[in-house]
């Protein structure tokens, strides 16, 4: 996608984005655009119909509701502020764990104190009821000890409880971190380490790998023909093709858009190929159908470009080759998979339907 046709695009949100805070009479504020902005531009099909319910019902929404609204449909999605407010809970929790060290040396202390008292107060001794009297004195103080040290053992029991959950918390952020949420594949910023990852491994004498690219075609015109959300049906539909046509190590990612990318660990470019043309058939031989209506929406079809790593490539320029190929795959008209034949230019072989 070209930064013009991001310029165009996004500008025309923006522009829906303010309408719809003049024609509901809401400040601006950031967190208002934000929220009319992803209404605009479709992609969260939950928050659009709660906003749609609330229009027909009532004409109008208050500035209460899109506060409720951005709660329930945006701030979920801001993994940085969830970080941060596990981040506090593990800091105080661990603050607490340190309170509760301390108190358990001062006990300790204060118990050690009292032997080392009840010891020399033994030895000066006189007579029995004085040794039963300091007898007496030490077992209160154990007693106090003790009771001191269950307390102790509640609290760190439940602070480690605490802890195991954040840590889980923090793992399920981890993971939602790697993960695009329309697709449910590997996301942008996963593919970027394990690409990086994976030439690391192949610069230091590791097995070479592959990496596919693709772009849906005319998915421009396939969107203003039948709207956004059948188009976003269409991203799953392609997902899935994709995970279903790779194996084993190899994983599957949403690039950005309408874009995808595979990476095929110790796969040759010759087998890459391969998983490319069954990845461009799956997704030609389906029918798609509207579900809702019936509707026959035709074919969707995908170009692919295949690059194998070879000595002295970084993931830029991995990247470059793929993306030279997918649109030699375009220039020959779509719905094909195009690889490199010569190093170090030149997009070669073409696989047509
Ligand atoms: P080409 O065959 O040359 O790839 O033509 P194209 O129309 O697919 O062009 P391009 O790859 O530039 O397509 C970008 C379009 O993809 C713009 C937008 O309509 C659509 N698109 C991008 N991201 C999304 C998304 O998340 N959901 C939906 N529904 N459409 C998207
Ligand atoms: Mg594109
Ligand atoms: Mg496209």
């Amino acid at each position: 996608m070209s930064d013009r046709d991001d310029f165009k695009r996004t500008i025309v949100y923006g522009e829906n984005a303010v309408g719809h805070l003049r024609k509901n009479e809401l400040p601006a504020y950031p967190r208002n655009y934000e929220l009319w902005y992803s209404y605009a531009a479709g992609f969260n099909h939950a928050l659009n119909k709660s906003i749609n319910d609330i229009i027909r019902a009532r004409g109008k929404i208050t500035l209460g509701e899109l506060e409720h609204l951005y709660e329930q449909f945006i701030a979920p999605t801001r993994i940085g502020e969830r970080i941060d407010e596990v981040g506090g809970r593990l800091s105080a929790e661990i603050n607490g764990v340190a309170g509760l060290l301390d108190k358990q040396m001062a006990s300790t202390a204060v118990y050690s104190t009292s032997l080392g008292e009840a010891r020399a107060a033994l030895v000066g001794a006189e007579d029995r009821d004085r040794v039963e009297e300091i007898v007496g004195g030490l077992i209160e103080a154990t007693h106090e000890t003790e009771r001191v040290n269950r307390n102790l053992e509640t609290q760190l029991s439940e602070s480690r409880r605490q802890i195991t959950e954040l840590q889980e918390s923090l793992e399920a952020i981890r993971y939602e971190s790697l993960v695009d949420d329309l697709t449910t594949l590997a996301n942008r910023k996963h593919f970027d380490q394990t690409l990086d990852r994976l030439v690391r491994d192949a610069e230091s004498g590791g097995p070479a790998f592959s990496l596919l690219f693709t772009d849906i075609d005319h998915f421009k015109k396939f969107n203003d023909t039948f709207g956004h959300q059948t188009g976003d049906q269409v991203l799953r539909l392609v997902a899935l093709a994709l995970k279903q046509n790779i194996k084993g190590q190899d994983i599957a990612f949403r690039y950005g858009g309408e874009e995808f990318a595979v990476l095929l660990p110790r796969t040759s470019q010759e087998q890459s190929v391969v998983v490319a043309e069954h990845i461009r058939e799956a997704v030609f031989s389906k029918e798609l159908v509207k579900r809702s209506t019936g509707e026959n929406l035709g074919r969707i079809t995908i170009s692919i470009g295949v690059a194998e790593w070879r000595p002295g490539d970084g993931a830029a320029v991995m990247i470059e080759r793929a993306d030279t190929c997918l649109y030699a795959a375009k220039r020959g008209g779509r719905n094909q998979v195009r690889w490199s034949v010569e190093p170090p230019t030149g997009a070669g072989g073409v696989r047509v339907a």
